[in-house]
């Protein structure tokens, strides 16, 4: 072969590969809206095309249908979960070839908890989870959305809680009259579940997870406004005095002796979201609980699904881990900064309006740490008792771990006066309350922590520092916030002396040449 002919056949071989890979591109869209449908397994097909920073553009542009619904969500949001079905009803409508109505709307969802979909998340303002968007699916495309944006072609989809009520507002968009085929989401056979006192010593990982994506979902959904200071600073200072975890006391005194330059009020203006944003003071990426949290896994809260239990349950275990070792007279504070906490930083919209009016319906203050230990407690157990109903019907919850009235016989027998109870209701159970409280104690505080001091007397490895915190905190069990403060505020007076006296001695001797 001549070297002419044989680079001929090397530019054919490349420009083939050029264009195949054109095609790849154009197709990767319609590839990913099918991908769902052209699985074997039909069982567990979603029909909402899930998107991200990679395909969002290159899928929204090339649709044939006419609008599109995008989901913003994150996956470890429980009501997001439980919201999942009623989505995938109405896009069972619209997407895939067995759409019964193809080309009107593609429905797709894109998970707002993936770093790699902060950016996309924040063009479009998500302020809540889930939130819903409708539009031309070419607006979308290298679009965003603005909240006081009065021209957009996007639109806030402001009433589809339901599937029902999805697709009213969709055929008064489009002045349809689609309706919902039946469709019915068979409950998985469940099988019982009782976590045994062991695995609590595993939740000694959990908390701290849990501390640090609190704080990082906060940052990222610029959740500290004016209004809602005042309460971020309240549950600071109960970590940095309770926290089980050394490490997050460290933390949370941290930001809290620097709260006004990390979070400066007007931290999300435009001059300052820049620095935010590169991590250069402020917020940043600060990590609360130490460089090496996160770690990326979950040990206690781990669900048998990938997007069940995870943070919610790491945060609930955060509260009780608290409510254990607070002081008498810090109860009705623990109270009012548990219950704000909730209010305004936890981005499950319908788990932190019910749990708030579970706590505006408390009249008077609270006086011991044990009633406000029994308080968390049957709030908890009241969430369980309703979510034990949502789960069964919409066969949203772990089936490894369904919801249960807390604690089982199992794990207190003493916590349940009568032996013969029906456990399908917190009513219906005779509770032990000094037992219940005896048990909550031991069961947050030093059975939290037991996996570390295990090791510790075995004398194994402590490679991260963490082993000696737990253990150090969960024996203190309680320091007043007031002391707590104080310490933190004698450390960093301490650390400004020392900077001070440093640049001191600089200035006193000329800077000495090292060659
Ligand atoms: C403040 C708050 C409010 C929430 N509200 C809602 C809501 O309205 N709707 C919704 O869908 N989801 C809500 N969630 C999420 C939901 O409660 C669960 O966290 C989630 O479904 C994961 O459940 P899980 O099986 O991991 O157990 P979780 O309920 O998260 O419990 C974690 C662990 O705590 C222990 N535990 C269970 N009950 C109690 C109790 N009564 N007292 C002490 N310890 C207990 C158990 O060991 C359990 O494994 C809320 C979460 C929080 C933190």
């Amino acid at each position: 072969m001549s070297m002419s002919e044989a680079s001929v056949i090397l530019i054919v071989i490349v420009l083939l590969l050029i264009s195949s890979n054109e095609a790849a591109s154009i197709q990767s869209g319609s590839r990913s809206i099918l991908r769902a449908v052209s699985s074997e397994n039909k069982a567990q097909v979603d029909y909402a095309v899930d998107l991200n920073s990679t395909n969002f553009d290159a899928v929204l542009r090339n649709t044939p249908a006419a609008h599109a619904i995008v989901e913003f969500f994150a996956h470890w949001c429980p009501a997001c979960r439980n919201y999942k079905p009623q989505y995938e009803k109405v896009a069972r409508l619209f997407n895939g070839p067995d759409a019964v109505h193809p080309g009107i709307a593609l429905m797709t969802r894109v998970d707002c908890a993936l770093k790699i979909n902060n950016k996309l998340c924040d063009k479009f303002s998500v302020s809540h989870y889930p939130m819903l968007f409708w539009g031309p699916p070419s607006k979308f495309a290298s679009g965003g959305w603005e909240p006081k944006e009065e021209k957009s072609e996007i639109h806030v989809i402001d009433d589809g809680r339901t599937a029902e009520r999805l697709l009213n507002w969709i055929n008064k968009q489009l002045g349809s009259s689609y309706g919902l085929d039946d469709e019915k989401f068979e409950n998985e056979h469940l099988p019982s579940n009782i976590s045994d006192l062991g695995q609590i010593a595993r939740a000694v990982y959990d908390v701290e997870e849990a501390t640090f994506f609190a704080f990082e979902i906060i940052r990222e959904h610029k959740m500290i406004k004016p209004h809602t200071r005042a309460s971020l600073i309240k549950f600071l200072q109960l970590l940095v005095a309770h926290h089980p975890s050394k490490r997050c006391r460290k933390g949370s005194a941290e930001v809290l002796v620097n709260f006004d330059e990390l979070c400066p009020p007007d931290m999300w203006s435009p001059a300052k979201q820049e620095a935010v944003n590169d991590d250069k003071g402020m917020l940043g990426n600060f990590q609360i609980c130490g460089k090496e949290v996160p770690r990326g896994y979950w040990m206690f809260c781990r669900g048998s699904k990938n997007d069940t239990r995870g943070f919610s349950c790491g945060l609930w275990v955060v509260l009780h881990s608290l409510s254990v070792r607070i002081e008498d007279g810090e109860s009705q504070f623990a109270f009012t900064a548990v219950c704000d906490f909730i209010n305004n930083f936890f981005i499950c919209e319908e788990c932190r309006e019910h749990f708030y009016q579970m706590c505006s319906s408390v009249t008077a203050p609270f006086n011991t740490s044990r009633d406000f230990a029994l308080w968390l407690w049957s709030t908890h157990n009241k969430v369980n008792e309703r979510l034990m109903k949502e789960e069964a019907s919409e066969g949203t919850g772990d089936p490894k771990f369904p919801k249960i009235i807390w604690p089982p016989k199992q794990l207190c027998s003493s916590c349940h006066l009568s032996s013969n109870q029906r456990e399908n209701g917190v009513g219906q159970i005779d509770w032990n309350l000094n037992e219940v409280y005896k048990f909550l104690t031991g069961y947050y505080g030093e059975t939290l922590a037991s996996l570390y001091k295990e090791k510790d007397r075995l004398g194994d490895e402590v490679t991260d520092g963490a082993i000696a915190d737990l253990v150090a905190s969960t024996n203190a069990v309680v320091v007043p916030v007031g002391a707590a403060l104080a310490i933190a505020l004698a450390s960093c007076a301490f650390g400004a002396l020392a900077c001070y006296w440093r640049s001191q001695q600089k200035n006193r001797k000329p800077r000495r040449s090292w060659n």
